[in-house]
């Protein structure tokens, strides 16, 4: 079960809600990032479990941004925390396997992030980030 928090900057009025740290639900690992390009917060999804059979990985087609690094899978264009969330689970399927996901921006793979975990500063000031004492959603 992963939980989203607000944090809210008391400096400049930035707002989000993330998970703050790295956490996991049922079918995927997140991590919040911050991206220096986008200046904002994100979660990035850090390993996603899927079918662990032939043809399995098709299950994941939904998720169109989803690419693999040969040999060995890495997910390199990951799908959003978003599509994850709404992504229903592929029926009849007895084994799973958990694949890692490279880190990434969602907006651009080029952009610098490195992870960011509560408490964190302002990705706008720099300032230290104040989080919600209730989570704002429990998820998967
Ligand atoms: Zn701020
Ligand atoms: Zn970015």
């Amino acid at each position: 079960m992963g939980r989203s928090y607000w944090f809210e900057c008391p400096k400049c009025g930035y707002r989000t809600k993330v998970s703050g740290r790295a956490d996991r639900g049922l079918s995927f690992f997140v991590q919040t990032l911050l991206c220096r390009d986008c200046k904002e917060l994100y979660d990035a999804v850090t390993r996603l479990k899927v079918p662990d059979e032939p043809g399995g990985l098709r299950t994941l087609a939904g998720l169109d941004r989803v690419k693999f690094m040969k040999p060995s899978p890495v997910i390199i264009a990951p799908p959003t925390f978003q599509a994850v969330l709404n992504r229903l689970p592929p029926k009849g399927v007895k084994r799973y396997k958990w694949l890692p996901v490279k880190l990434q921006c969602p907006v651009s793979a080029l952009h610098r992030v490195r992870s960011w975990n509560d408490p964190g500063p302002c990705p706008k000031c720099g300032v230290f980030l104040e989080k919600s004492a209730l989570p704002y959603r429990l998820w998967d």
